[in-house]
């Protein structure tokens, strides 16, 4: 059945063939019912009239209420205009218009009082009003006020067929003086609406577009927002519950052997709690009989490796093979060398498989994953690539997720006939908004506890005037056996001049830091990547004790003996960067630092980031701080999801509203997956109509 909402907009009075096609073509408007949810992006107060004395260069749009006093024509052929002296009691204002004079004469009276509406704007240093709103001041006017006013984005070529904010406006308006509520129905329980005293959707979406007050407006405007949300969540949930529906996960049973053996005799620490708890969690996926698609998230330190060893063994206890994933090379190796070294004196084969591998190695860990000799393997992109394919792959480790589009998570899925467990390790800590929204579809654990005895890292901020001072505590740290790293940002746009900048850095700190008693490292971007693993290991193995790099040490790196980050030109880093980089120090047992330079004059917002910085350590507070300060679009992790299409809801801050959406969803879910009760027809129907294209009709 078709309802009025999908009826071709070129149908609504007022459109026709030729401005539909602009619609379409311009705003992605094709039906009613896109109309309908092009929703203005901010209103215009003309509840209020202002004073002609009251306009500032500042002024956008402003009410007047007052008489025109006189016209007159000036110019000729195009510079034809016509004026008009408008006033009130507190002074005067030119109005203009460029064309239609002749109907502006016939229809507007001298000497009787209007409404105006419009945006002034200067004109040989006075302020005129072009092509004004004009209503006679009825008394109807007077008594019934104009309320908020919508104001819609268009673009150039819709607005030369009148199809600007204005123009806008009168088709919305069309369209909703022809809706009943019948054509907008409620689709969320009845339950719902009055627990969460929600307006209805007919409501909403009229005063979304003509707010009678503010309260109209913000009643809609969360009416909207928590469907939204919801609908969003409820297509997460689905997609987990069917997943698990269509696919068997693997069950690990035994965990009598390699993991038992590790962990009771080569164990190098004791777990933290949330370690411990994490690894509960785990277990308890691999033995539900679903297949695991689990979230791993744990501040930069918290100790993660140890968890993916762990977890990786629990699969090969089970006769399955293990990968982990990481994002870059050095990490790669990294990962490789330390869980050698933690699997020293348990057999089994454990193999590297990076870009740099080749030849006869390579085919020998080709073979090896094919048949089944090599037990694990830990790698970069290499991992995916068509040729490798595993005899049994069980589980899966993905580290530092964000690194990896969601395309490249997928492609490791189907490397079995049944899908490998999957858990996604992130350091990059997701708001717990953020997190339901774009990660909703997988379950969420967490490591909200550091090993014992870190020493919470001191972070500074220095202006370039300080440098001497900042050298010399160098000096003083690096006496006392430590290392540093300086660090300097590397933006793509900019790369050739960053590079001198990194150069330029490396010979002041050359001189301030000479050999042969000093030693420094350098690694960036353009380097061979054998290089730049080698400049990486003698600082590893404490050979030099400044390391100077580009941000290609962001992620993972794990050198607990360094004790100092420097971060260059720290401005330019956004929060969850800095939050990182400085992760990279205080994993020892010894008080660590993080300087940030910057210049001298910082933007508010700047200013603010380095201010966050210097006041926590705590991830998921910078986590919070990042989305106010940049909105969720530009956070890690979420710009490659294509989940945020998100019209009106704001992660920032409308957390409450998704905690409602998502029990709300969540409640449907675990109550009538299937949608059979009769509450919920309005919402099958709804989805069935609203999502075709979308997850849910490959689903149902
Ligand atoms: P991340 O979560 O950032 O990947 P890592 O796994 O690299 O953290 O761990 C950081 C450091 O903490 C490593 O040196 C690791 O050996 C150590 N570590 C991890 N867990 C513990 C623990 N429970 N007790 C003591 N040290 C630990
Ligand atoms: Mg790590």
């Amino acid at each position: 059945m078709s309802s009025v909402l999908q009826t071709p907009i070129e149908y609504l009075k007022g459109v026709g063939p030729q401005r539909g096609e602009l619609l379409k073509k311009e705003l992605d408007i094709y039906t009613f019912g896109d109309l309908l949810h092009y929703y203005p992006f901010r209103y215009v107060d003309r509840s209020v009239i202002h004073r002609i004395k009251d306009i500032t260069p500042l002024t956008q749009f402003i009410q007047l209420k007052g008489k025109i006093s006189g016209f007159r024509q000036i110019g000729a052929g195009r510079q034809k205009r016509l004026l008009a002296t408008f006033s009130d009691d507190s002074g005067e204002i030119e109005l203009v218009w460029f064309q239609g004079a002749d109907w502006v004469l016939k229809t507007l009276k001298v000497n009787t009082e209007y409404l105006l509406f419009g945006k002034p704007q200067i004109f040989n240093h006075a302020y005129n009003i072009p092509h004004p709103e004009m209503e006679m001041f009825t008394d109807e006017v007077k008594t019934s006020g104009k309320g908020l006013q919508p104001v819609y984005s268009s673009s150039e070529k819709a607005r030369k067929k009148y199809l600007d904010s204005k123009g806008i406006s009168k088709l919305t308006q069309a369209l909703l003086m022809q809706l009943s509520e019948k054509d907008v129905p409620e689709f969320l329980p009845a339950e719902v609406v009055q627990q969460y005293k929600l307006t209805s959707r007919f409501h909403a979406l009229h005063h979304i577009h003509y707010p009678k007050s503010e309260a109209h407006l913000h009643a809609a405007m969360r009416r909207l927002k928590f469907e939204e949300l919801f609908l969003i969540q409820l297509q997460m949930l689905t997609l987990k519950a069917n997943r698990h529906q269509a696919t068997k996960g693997f069950m690990f049973e035994k965990i009598d052997n390699h993991f038992d053996r590790f962990y009771k005799s080569s164990l190098p620490f004791r777990l933290t709690e949330a370690q411990k708890r994490v690894l509960r969690e785990i277990r308890k996926d691999t033995l539900s009989g679903k297949q695991m698609n689990r979230l791993l998230q744990g501040d930069v330190g918290s100790g993660k490796t140890i968890v993916a060893l762990l977890t990786m063994l629990m699969a090969l206890d089970n006769n399955f093979q293990a990968c982990l994933m990481a994002p870059t090379e050095i990490l790669a190796n990294q990962h490789f060398e330390n869980i050698m070294e933690l699997l020293r004196g348990i057999k089994l084969e454990v193999a590297l498989l990076t870009g740099s591998v080749k030849g006869k190695a390579r085919k020998y860990i080709l073979d090896g994953l094919a048949n089944g000799t090599i037990h694990m393997v830990i790698g970069t992109h290499a991992l995916i690539e068509e040729t490798v394919a595993f005899k049994n792959l069980g589980m899966v480790v993905i580290d530092e997720q964000h690194r990896f589009g969601v395309a490249q998570r997928a492609s490791l899925w189907t490397k079995n006939e049944n899908p490998p467990h999957i858990l996604v390790m992130t350091a990059t800590p997701i708001p717990r908004t953020l997190a339901m929204t774009v990660y909703g579809d997988l379950d969420v654990s967490v490591i909200d506890e550091l090993p014992p005895g870190r020493k919470p890292i001191k972070t500074i901020h220095r202006t370039d005037v300080a440098r001497m001072q900042v050298f010399g505590f160098l000096h003083n740290e690096i006496a006392k056996g430590r290392q540093v790293y300086v660090v300097y940002p590397l933006i793509e746009e900019s790369e050739a001049l960053d590079l001198k900048h990194l150069m330029d850095g490396y010979e002041s700190l050359s001189r301030a830091f000479p050999k042969p008693q000093y030693q420094i490292s350098i690694v960036h971007g353009k380097m061979r990547p054998a290089d730049k693993d080698f400049e990486m290991q003698r600082f590893v193995k404490h050979e030099t004790q400044l390391m100077i790099a580009t941000t290609v040490i962001e992620v993972g790196v794990n050198v607990p003996n360094a004790s100092v980050m420097v971060i260059e030109n720290a401005e330019r880093f956004g929060l969850a960067q800095l939050h990182q980089l400085r992760g990279r120090v205080g994993r020892g047992a010894d008080q660590s630092y993080c300087i940030l330079m910057t210049g001298n004059k910082l933007t508010n917002e700047a200013k603010q980031r380095i201010g966050v910085m210097c006041q926590t350590n705590d991830g998921f507070v910078i986590a919070e701080e990042d989305l106010k300060l940049r909105g969720p679009g530009d956070l890690e992790g979420t710009r490659q999801s294509g989940m945020l299409h998100l019209k009106l809801a704001d992660l920032a801050l409308d957390s409450k509203i998704l905690e409602a959406a998502r029990q709300t969803a969540q409640h449907i879910m675990d109550d009538d997956a299937q949608l059979s009760k009769p509450e919920h027809q309005p919402l099958l129907k709804f989805l069935q109509e609203n999502l075709k294209d979308k997850a849910w009709a490959k689903i149902s």
